[in-house]
């Protein structure tokens, strides 16, 4: 086979950058190694960044996301045991971020590549890229019992933090920063209307907790445990006491109990591949970074990057010019590296250090505390949070 760009990968980053280069008319394959069923059921992002709202809507598939999709306005920042709204609608011109599952962004984007009739592999087996240094480069999966060889004249490697294509890239290319964390999210998806209208984020002496919602009649809750917690040690009934005992404020607002329908641990975990880019293969998303999820960041860092792909392979297409390409990795670099300051800082200003001195704790108190009572520094959290303008 023969395209002009080959996709490893149908996670946001992967399905967005095909159906914006299907816009302008350039030919792609998505080469996917899980079942529909299971990409589009993943439970992950939910935050939208005004910036990844307004991009959904402008390439048409923003009808589930303004149908179902729920606006906020502000956040709640809970300590002490009182919550405290940041109007982010206010401090930023009216910016606000919208809580629709990463699942209804796959789903909404796979209904898009389908009607499209263009090519998507799912349940590709041995998917290998080769010939990165060539002018194409490949990519050979297996898909039923028929091996494929996929001739490209680009590679978007789009197949998140365990994919193929970063570790394809030869030894010595990519400087690699990380910093791991020493907790993890508990998560849980409950069948329990949201009791508030906004996302609360909550720092409690026995760990973070973080409140959010998929719909009006499923909440998403989070708690502070070790990395390697086991999700045994966790019976439903304990989840929700721990629950209760972090989020419940003096003025009684505490969560609605409800049915657990899905629970697990994730570790938390900052990471950074640079340059994104190798020879003829572009990495996007979580393939090339990966941030703490207490910024709701990674899902909108996925769009962004691919935003910027895509305008420089259309630049590519349309003169020949590859200075957009060379300058692909400065570009989102630049954008990812505020992103894993911002989330790093929401990260450690909540969650409780295993360490954590008392001089950190009343440290992190008094930070609380000048949060919510400077505008300058509320309105520093609100246009992160809503998203920094697209800089390119
Ligand atoms: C618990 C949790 C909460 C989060 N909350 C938020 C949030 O509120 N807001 C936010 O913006 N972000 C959030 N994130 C992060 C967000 O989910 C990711 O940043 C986002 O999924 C990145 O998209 P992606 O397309 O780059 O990668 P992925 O979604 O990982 O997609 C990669 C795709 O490649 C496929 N693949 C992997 N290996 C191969 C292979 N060898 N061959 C072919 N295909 C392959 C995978 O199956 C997958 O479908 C959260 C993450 C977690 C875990």
């Amino acid at each position: 086979m023969r395209t002009q760009v080959g996709i490893v990968g149908a996670g946001p980053a992967g399905l967005l950058l095909g159906h914006l280069l299907h816009l302008n008319g350039i030919d792609t394959v998505i080469v996917e190694n899980r079942d529909r069923e299971y990409v589009v059921d993943r439970v992950r992002a939910g935050v939208l960044e005004q910036g990844t709202v307004d991009l959904l809507a402008a390439i048409g598939v923003g009808a589930g996301l303004e149908s179902r999709g729920l606006r906020h306005d502000g956040i709640f920042i809970s300590f002490a045991g009182r919550r405290h709204r940041i109007d982010m609608a206010e401090l930023t011109g009216g910016k606000a971020i919208t809580v629709y599952g990463q699942n209804e962004v796959v789903r909404d984007l796979i209904d898009a590549r389908v009607a499209t009739q263009r090519p998507l592999y799912f349940d590709a087996q041995c998917v290998e890229v080769n010939a990165l240094d060539s002018s194409t480069p490949i990519v050979r999966f297996v898909h039923g019992d028929t091996a494929h060889e996929l001739q490209c004249d680009f590679i978007a490697g789009c197949d998140g933090f365990h994919g193929v294509c970063r570790p394809s890239i030869p030894e010595g290319v990519l400087s690699i920063y990380e910093r791991s964390y020493p907790f993890g999210w508990l998560g849980i998806l409950a069948e329990a209307a949201p009791s508030s209208d906004e996302l609360v984020y909550t720092y409690h002496d026995r760990g973070f907790a973080l409140f959010s919602m998929r719909s009006t009649s499923i909440t998403r809750l989070y708690l502070q445990v070790p990395p390697d917690e086991p999700i045994e040690r966790w019976p439903d009934d304990a989840i929700w006491e721990e629950m209760l005992t972090r989020m419940t404020t003096s003025d009684g607002w505490q969560p609605n109990v409800g049915r657990i329908l899905q629970k697990g641990v994730t570790p938390m975990r900052s990471f950074v591949a640079a340059p994104m880019r190798h020879g003829r293969l572009f990495l996007a998303g979580d393939a090339a970074h990966i941030v703490p999820p207490t910024g709701a960041k990674g899902l909108n860092l996925a769009a962004s990057d691919v935003v910027v792909l895509a305008r420089a392979l259309k630049a590519f297409y349309e003169t020949g010019s590859t200075d957009w390409l060379e300058q692909y990795s400065a570009i989102c670099l630049r954008r990812v590296w505020k992103a894993q300051r911002f989330s790093w800082w929401m990260t450690t200003l909540l969650h409780r250090l295993p360490d954590l001195t008392e001089f950190d704790r009343q440290r992190q108190l008094a930070d609380l505390d000048y949060l919510i009572g400077s505008r300058a520094a509320m309105t520093s959290l609100a246009e992160q949070y809503v998203g920094l303008p697209q800089d390119f």
